[in-house]
């Protein structure tokens, strides 16, 4: 009511004062009147009431806020009790756990049950981490690591195991070797082994791998790829020494590999050209002629030098050197390698045997009536191979558009089988070739043989060097004495390694001593190993990154390997001839074809029924044609009796 009363009389002061004379005294007639009713008052007495009933409210909040203290300082109190309790209970469960894990860590022990799954894959990614993998240069997708370093590692390592070579130069041999690993990836492996370690370097274990590429065997790629592969060796062949724990030790470098890959690294052109010996300058009409001696062609003018390479690549009168060496190795240690002379040179032997055959079954062929089955005396020489233990068949090579040509072609051999092959076959070949000529091609197989024997003997030794020489000169005469007698023993018949066998083994021999310690069978293993992690272990995207990571990981935990499990051959007779022949015949189950002769010539051997499984047993039931019922039921006994009386 105040407020409305100052409100009215501030507006009629304002009115009052903006007005004069006449119309000021209107102003002063007239009258506001504010009419209150009883109603709209309070009473001070309510007003009192009102006080009196908020002090009372007042008084009871604050009795109630007394009692709210005390609850409150009980619940604190109950709770300090509860988590007492709950502290007690994890301390015990604590010690439980304790038990428990001790408990699960025994069992783990016990049923190596460790690391599986997840825990396995995180190991391994810890350790790829620890690993410094790089991506090589150039266009092709490739890995490396670093050569120096790892070579360091190797040679601590050898040290640490044979401490008496602490003051002796360290062998280290590089290899280079090309690798098909399936229809879209091809391997380029560089890979090191130290050669003090002997009969070892046979495995794959000491062959690491330092860079793989993947991508096609050329110079270019390889020049593109590892330049900086290539720039640590050289350096390193240029200095002579590593330092490994402070001292330093004295290197000395070897190359290895086979002829392509050799011939590619030192710039000079390929096996096909003019001049294709990496060693010396012979053009490739030359090749027969063993009549220069020894010295010839392993000193000058003949022998090549680095310097000669590196400036006759740039100039056109080149004798074969196209580019410039990426690997400063003196030609002296470069060494061809056993492994791929033995496999290059028997295919060669074995492509001219059948040829003879061909011939042979040709000519019979057209002066017999008709009537006469084609082919008899191939047929005759795949059989007399396979009885040999070795799986082996020839084929006639499709064209482009599927249809057969006339060209023959056959199974690629491993070495192991070459060795068989040189072994057995030279005693059986009466049976095939011609019988005029056949001992002088005999005489070829086991003379090759027993060069060969010779040259892979770990206990060879530089005195052996002349000898070395004269077997081979004459091995090589007797190659083609045979010419224009048979095809296949002509003068450029003799190919780079036979030219090598003859020339630059000895001179090897003579260099180096003991031949076989650069063997490539440790590289050829790290091959297949390389293809066992292509296609078990890797997601292909990156393959040669998986490969040397693969690589690194064994190395480091080479000494956590699994034990081989042992196992005593209780049967001797079994192990020394059963098991072969029983190979041999299951062998000669998947060879045979309906349309292959029989021949009596060839003794089959009797077969042991009681040797052979029940799985065999049902096989070779299927095999004779028999259908009896029930045959995944029958018991052994059954079973054999059932062959016996078909
Ligand atoms: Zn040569």
């Amino acid at each position: 009511m105040n407020s409305y009363l100052r409100k009215k009389a501030s507006m009629a002061k304002q009115a009052f004062k903006q007005t004069t004379g006449r119309k000021r005294q209107q102003l002063d007639n007239k009258v506001y009147k504010l009419t209150v009713r009883r109603m709209e008052t309070e009473s001070v007495d309510a007003l009192m009431a009102e006080v009196e009933r908020c002090q009372n409210e007042v008084q009871e909040w604050k009795r109630k806020y007394a009692d709210l203290e005390i609850e409150k300082e009980k619940f604190y109190d109950e709770m300090k009790n509860e988590i007492n309790k709950l502290g007690e209970e994890i301390t015990d469960l604590k010690h439980v756990n304790k038990d428990l894990d001790a408990y699960v860590e025994a069992l783990e022990q016990k049923e190596t049950l460790k690391c599986k799954g997840k825990t396995l894959n995180q190991s391994r990614t810890n350790l790829n981490k620890t690993y410094h993998i790089e991506k090589t240069a150039g266009e092709y997708p490739g890995a490396s690591i670093s050569f120096t370093s790892t070579l360091r590692e190797h040679i601590k390592e050898l040290l640490e195991n044979s401490p008496e070579l602490k003051d002796s130069t360290i062998q280290v041999k590089l290899s280079g070797d090309g690798a098909r690993m399936s229809r879209t990836t091809n391997f380029m492996i560089m890979s090191f082994s130290l050669l003090q370690l002997n009969e070892s370097v046979m495995s794959p274990k000491h062959n690491r791998t330092v860079a793989i590429i993947n991508g096609p065997e050329k110079y270019a790629t390889l020049k593109a790829s590892l330049s900086h592969f290539f720039r640590e060796v050289n350096e390193l062949i240029s200095k002579g020494t590593i330092t490994v724990d402070g001292r330093d030790v004295q290197l000395q470098f070897f190359l290895g590999g086979d002829m392509k890959f050799l011939l590619m690294i030192m710039g000079i052109n390929s096996a096909t050209a003019d001049n294709a010996c990496l060693w010396c300058k012979i053009h490739k009409d030359d090749r027969w002629d063993t009549s220069r001696p020894f010295s010839h062609y392993n000193e000058d003018p003949q022998w090549r030098n680095l310097e000669e390479i590196k400036k006759m690549c740039r100039s056109k009168d080149n004798f074969g050197c196209i580019n410039e060496p990426l690997i400063n190795m003196p030609l002296t240690n470069v060494i061809p390698d056993e492994l791929h002379l033995l496999l290059r040179i028997t295919d060669k032997l074995l492509q001219n045997v059948i040829d003879e055959v061909l011939e042979r079954d040709a000519e019979e062929y057209f002066s017999k009536t008709m009537g006469q089955t084609k082919g008899i005396h191939l047929s005759k020489l795949v059989k007399v191979i396979n009885y040999l233990g070795i799986s082996f068949s020839i084929w006639n090579k499709k064209n482009v558009d599927g249809s057969e040509s006339q060209v023959k072609e056959f199974t690629s051999l491993l070495g192991s089988q070459k060795k068989k092959l040189l072994n057995g076959l030279p005693s059986k070949l009466s049976e095939v070739l011609y019988p005029d000529t056949c001992e002088t091609v005999q005489q070829i197989w086991t003379d090759f043989g027993t060069l060969y024997n010779q040259i892979s003997d770990f206990s060879f030794c530089k005195t052996a060097a002349n000898a070395i020489f004269v077997q081979p000169k004459s091995w090589v005469e007797l190659f083609f004495s045979l010419k224009g007698i048979r095809p296949g023993y002509t003068r450029p018949r003799v190919t780079p390694y036979m030219h090598t066998l003859v020339y630059h083994i000895p001179f090897f021999v003579k260099m180096h001593g003991c031949f076989k310690k650069f063997t490539g069978q440790g590289v050829e293993k790290n091959n297949d190993e390389a293809k066992r992690v292509l296609f078990n272990k890797s997601n292909k995207w990156d393959a040669a990154k998986d490969t040397v990571y693969t690589e690194s990981r064994q190395w480091d935990l080479k000494h956590h390997e699994r034990m081989k499990g042992q196992y005593t051959k209780r049967k001797v007779e079994y192990w020394n001839t059963e098991i072969s022949e029983i190979r041999k015949q299951k062998r000669a189950c998947c060879v045979d074809s309906p349309d292959t002769i029989e021949d009596d010539d060839i003794p089959t051997p009797e077969v042991n029924l009681t040797n052979l499984s029940v799985k065999q047993l049902r096989e070779l039931i299927k095999e004779k044609g028999l259908r009896p019922k029930g045959l995944s039921k029958l018991k052994k006994m059954e079973l054999t009796g059932l062959i016996e009386k078909a």
